[in-house]
């Protein structure tokens, strides 16, 4: 107890930031990650201010052998970013971010939002495609991937980065890119959160008008072979930066008009990057294919559209999902959508949603990173959001029966920032055996004792 306590003093001493325990009154409240699911009690937050402090905490941790949690964002579906009893190194102060407009680049610190990186690229007239939601953090979503609306035109965010700088097991700082330990990097990207705390990352931008065109057109459910017929063809037909999503769910809150309120529905989303004119040339098959039930395309600026569903997906909700990839929306996969979308449980919001890769995506060797399964044609999730934890059972079950049902269409990898499931097999699966092979070489070199654990773990 005693050393214990000298332990604790030492580290107070030589750490800049805040550290946070049960009897701080902040306690309660900086202990709270995105998902209410994961409800657990650190022993220590480490309020990190910068580099120093983050090598300060893993030493601290490793002497007297506490668990890591590793906090970006906060936004793990999983709650990996917290854990009870162990060390939280909280990274919600190092949000730093610098834009050099000239060379296109982005620094961003490892606690930044993306609604920052958004915003600040947009200001010189630039993005990084990242993400859908802004106060996700950069760091969480870009070392699994980085999906969003500019996939096809830029490809994920980890197609983007440039280089990372992180600090390693043993409280090392290290440089990884293509020309500086090139193994690190490829395994940063995909499965980063295994290998050390990321404090910065570089991020290449490109030009981005600040104005885009976006909707959705709907119909009821029964008429889901129809919209994927439609669908299939105007993907073949776009150019990439047409974004297209699919989701099917039960039509809730206006915009869904009257007729369609309280219904199972087929909706598709698409975002154009271009300019308006040839967004109306672009997206006209799409709009006048069907008669669709509503239809709101219109014109909004790019951050808008970011920040569009930042209150929607708050913090504090309970959240659950399941995931895989498909090779093409088939009229098999998409009745099984249409008997599970329509079979949901009361008390949540439950959606089965496809986000179209291909594009720059596909123009990337699905080898030159741990990333896996990027030749698919879609990413496809079962998603179900739910405030009462007595309504747990009924959320998680349909994600998990709707995923059982349509997993028979899926192909190789799954996108390792949805997968809950941590057992060897599930990580496995996310990036296949020959990748997971060489990713445990890695761990091997990189974190031999898995001091960071607490992910999709890769064990040693
Ligand atoms: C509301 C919501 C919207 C989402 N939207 C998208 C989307 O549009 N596109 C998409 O691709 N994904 C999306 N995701 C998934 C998201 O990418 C992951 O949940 C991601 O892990 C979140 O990153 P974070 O930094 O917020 O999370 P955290 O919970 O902080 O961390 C997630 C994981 O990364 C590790 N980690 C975090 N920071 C670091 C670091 N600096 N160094 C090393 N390891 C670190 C953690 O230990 C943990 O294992 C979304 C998730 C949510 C909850």
């Amino acid at each position: 107890m005693k050393a214990q306590a000298e332990a604790l003093s030492g580290f107070r001493d030589r750490f800049k930031g805040r550290l946070i325990g049960p009897d701080d009154p902040e306690y309660d409240q900086a202990r709270v990650v995105w998902n209410a699911m994961a409800d657990r009690r650190p022993a220590l937050i480490a309020r990190c201010t910068g580099v120093d402090d983050v090598i300060a905490a893993i030493r601290f941790a490793r002497d007297n052998e506490l668990r890591i949690a590793v906090r970006g964002g906060g936004h793990s579906v999983p709650g990996l970013s917290t854990c009870d009893g162990g060390i939280v190194i909280d990274l919600s102060r190092m949000r730093g971010l610098e834009i050099d407009p000239k060379q296109r680049v982005a620094h961003v610190q490892g606690g930044a939002h993306l609604s920052q990186l958004d915003q600040q690229a947009q200001s010189a007239g630039l993005v990084c495609p990242v993400g859908v939601i802004g106060h996700t953090g950069v760091a969480g979503l870009t070392l699994g991937g980085g999906m969003g609306r500019l996939q096809r035109k830029h490809g994920f965010t980890i197609d983007n980065l440039l280089s990372v700088d992180l600090i390693s097991a043993e409280g090392r700082q290290l440089h990884a890119s293509e020309d500086e330990n090139a193994d690190l990097f490829w395994g940063v990207r995909g499965a980063g959160a295994n290998f050390g705390v990321v404090t910065s990352f570089e991020l290449r931008l490109h030009p981005q008008e600040p104005t885009v065109t976006h909707g959705w057109v709907a119909l009821p459910i029964e008429k889901s072979a129809e919209v994927g017929a439609l669908v299939r063809d105007f993907l073949t037909t776009v150019p990439d930066h047409v974004f297209v999503n699919l989701s099917f769910g039960v039509a809730t809150d206006p915009p869904f008009p009257p007729e369609l309120a309280g219904q199972p529905v087929i909706v598709v989303g698409a975002v154009h990057s271009g300019t308006e004119k040839d967004a109306e040339r672009d997206l006209r098959p799409l709009r006048e294919g069907l008669g669709w039930s509503a239809d709101t395309f219109s014109r909004k600026s790019y951050l808008a559209l970011q920040a569009m569903n930042d209150d929607a997906m708050s913090w504090g909700h309970r959240f659950y999902m399941k995931s895989g990839l498909v090779g093409e929306v088939s009229d098999e996969l998409l009745s099984t959508c249409a008997t599970e979308g329509a079979d949901v449980p009361a008390g949540g919001e439950c959606s089965l949603s496809f986000w179209a890769m291909g594009g720059a995506i596909s123009r990337v060797a699905d080898e030159g990173s741990a990333f896996t399964g990027r030749t698919a044609g879609w990413w496809l999730s079962a998603e179900a959001m739910w405030d009462e934890p007595a309504h747990d059972a009924a959320h998680m079950g349909w994600a998990r029966r709707a995923m059982g049902a349509l997993t028979p269409f899926t192909t190789v990898g799954q996108y390792v920032n949805d997968v809950v499931e941590t057992d060897v097999g599930s990580v496995r699966a996310i990036y296949g055996n020959e990748k997971y092979d060489r990713l445990v070489g890695l761990k091997r070199k990189y974190d031999p004792d898995n001091v960071f654990r607490l992910n999709q773990n890769i064990r040693p």
